[in-house]
């Protein structure tokens, strides 16, 4: 490989790459072409209405190098249609799916170095749209900007696939009804910053947020979606202000079509919860990450006397091995780089 990167201490954090895809669109005329720049920064006026009102959404993927080679990316058009429905929401031009999975597969492509070797890791790669153009007054900005870039990551279990100690969080929530927890707006993410500052510094995990009006149905972790198990039976909180997972999505086909679970997208309660036999998150990044302990106020429930659960293990197998095209892909979700 033609750079020089230490594949074996991998984290998640920047490791810059060489090329960017940027795309800009203005009124009256749609997304432009696009080009391929050096990775690097891109200048925007100060009064950008990304930078002044949060008018701005990202995705999250990633592409995995397969045992034979291949460059294997999971379910990309389902991550362009997301962002495309974000930008609605948050009135910016939509960019069309299809061409979100052209630009990223040319992302992956020219910068297919940066994947990790087998086993390594994945080429994290990170699209976003924002409002670059410039305003005063709080409104949609006159021009957008369109950006995939890609970094290099480690596997998220650099010590093993271990259950984590998380808390259900009392003092503050992600996201309220009808509000913009169900898009990946970039807003969201700051607002967890603190809340996650102030449990890390308690020796959790993270932590699971709880519903705005009742405070007593799960709605997520600020970056994961939650599930538990009781008996055959599969639970995850409905849709609504939560974050429409593809590895959600995805857990619940694997579940229902392989392992033969009932599935029950619903208010799940903080009591749902505590009496379940398994629990964990799922997201791109975590991929599905066991839950050992949960606490809430006080009180403690440890799951499997801290070991992972067996369907967590054979969901976290069978989505593993699916996306490093391991495991009969039945729904069509890897998509190959050429
Ligand atoms: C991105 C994200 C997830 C996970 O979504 P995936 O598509 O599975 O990566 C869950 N919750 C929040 C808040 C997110 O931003």
């Amino acid at each position: 490989m033609g750079v020089d990167i230490d594949w074996d201490n991998l984290g998640f954090a920047l490791i810059p790459a060489k090329e960017m895809y940027v795309s800009i669109t203005q009124p009256g005329a749609g997304w432009d072409a696009g080009v391929f720049r050096p990775f690097g920064p891109i200048s925007i006026s100060p009064a950008a209405a990304v930078l002044n009102y949060g008018q701005g959404l990202f995705e999250g993927l990633k592409c995995q190098r397969a045992r034979d080679g291949r460059l294997l990316l999971f379910r990309p058009l389902d991550n362009g249609r997301r962002l495309a429905e974000g930008a609605r929401r948050m009135c910016m031009p939509e960019f069309p799916p299809e061409r979100f999975v052209a630009a990223v597969r040319e992302t992956v492509r020219r910068n297919a170095d940066y994947v990790p070797p087998y086993g390594k890791g994945s080429l994290y790669i990170r699209p976003c749209q924002w409002g670059t153009g410039a305003v005063l007054g709080v409104q949609p900005a006159p021009e957008c900007t369109f950006v995939v870039y890609v970094s290099p990551v480690g596997p998220y279990f650099k010590t093993g696939f271990r259950p984590g100690r998380f808390i259900f969080m009392r003092e503050y929530h992600r996201a309220a009804p009808k509000g913009m927890g169900n898009v990946k707006a970039i807003g969201n993410y700051a607002a967890t910053l603190y809340p996650a500052k102030l449990i890390k510094a308690q020796g959790f995990n993270d932590c699971i947020y709880l519903d705005a009006r009742q405070d007593q149905y799960i709605e997520e972790v600020g970056s994961a979606n939650f599930f538990c198990v009781k008996g055959r039976t599969l639970l995850t909180p409905a849709l609504g202000s939560i974050l429409p997972g593809i590895t959600r999505q995805s857990v619940m086909t694997l579940a229902r079509e392989v392992l033969g679970l009932e599935v029950r997208e619903m208010n799940v309660s903080v009591e749902d919860a505590l009496h379940a036999d398994e629990a964990f998150c799922t997201g791109t990044a975590t991929v599905i990450s066991p839950i050992g302990t949960l606490v809430l106020d006080g009180r403690e429930v440890v799951f499997q006397r801290g070991e992972v659960g067996p369907v967590t293990r054979k969901l976290y197998d069978l989505l593993t091995r699916i996306q490093l095209g391991e495991e009969e892909d039945s729904w069509g979700w890897t998509m190959s780089v050429e």
